[in-house]
């Protein structure tokens, strides 16, 4: 370890350091499944669009679907894996998402983009000890009625987005606290949103300088973790979806 970690490493850790060992130190390759390349080709298909709607000023519901299209029903992996009587269901549910994203977001012309995929990185210090978060924040938008530059996370698992200590919420906390530090935020006119495309309500988080603390100290503890090699298996109900379950002795 070189004293840097990714958002991603740590909530993998969190869940499950056992899964962290065969994931990230043994490189064991995993079978992806439907619903995993169905989320990565909705989240790369809604990047895409707001990278075109960046650049050109303005975009269509038509070019969203396109880009959908190409991401999903174009994808080899996806054709290998997705069973015919499937196609329907995944058909009808990508409808729904890419409406909803694109009723809320792109298509009324009050919230213009100005980044997407905007990595950030930490520098968390403790005694002597320093340490390199890094993350990526998924759209930075400008609110032009408001005036307020809104981070949005956009969910690709809307249960998730509730839970303390997930992904989303640790990287939600961890991107305002990079952005706080960035020289745009300094109109103090920021709002975080983890936004779920999977069509559950916006959910708003506030600055809290304690809590960010609290997680910077769990941050930091994980990564001692690492370092002293403690994988213990945590079993839990993603056990059963777990793509190293049959490796895993101690499920
Ligand atoms: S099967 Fe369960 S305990 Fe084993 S690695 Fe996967 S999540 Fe962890």
């Amino acid at each position: 370890m070189d004293n840097s970690i990714t958002v991603r490493e740590l909530y993998e850790y969190s869940q499950c350091p056992n899964f962290f060992k065969y994931k990230r130190i043994n490189k064991l390759k995993s079978a992806q499944s439907v619903d995993e390349l169905f989320e990565q080709a909705l989240l790369s298909s809604i990047k895409a669009s707001l990278m075109h709607l960046m650049s050109s000023g303005s975009i269509s519901y038509k070019f969203l679907v396109s880009r959908w299209d190409r991401s999903w029903w174009d994808s080899k992996k996806t054709r290998n894996i997705l069973k015919e009587e499937d196609m329907g269901k995944y058909a009808t549910r990508a409808a729904l998402y890419l409406k909803s994203f694109y009723s809320i977001y792109l298509e009324d012309d009050r919230f213009v983009p100005i980044a997407v995929n905007l990595p950030y990185a930490l520098n968390f210090i403790y005694d002597d000890f320093n340490l390199n978060v890094k993350g990526h924040q998924d759209v930075l938008l400008i609110d032009t009625k408001t005036k307020k530059t809104k981070l949005i996370m956009i969910c690709p698992q809307s249960r998730s987005m509730y839970l303390p200590g997930d992904y989303y919420y640790l990287n939600s906390y961890l991107a305002m606290h990079a952005y706080t530090s960035l020289d745009i935020s300094k109109s103090g006119e920021e709002e975080i949103i983890i936004y779920s495309v999977f069509g559950e309500k916006e959910k708003y988080l506030e600055y809290d300088a304690a809590k960010i603390k609290k997680i910077e100290k769990e941050v930091y503890g994980m990564y001692a973790g690492i370092l002293n090699k403690v994988y213990y298996p945590r079993s839990s109900s993603a056990c059963s979806s777990c793509a190293y379950r049959l490796n895993c002795t101690g499920e």
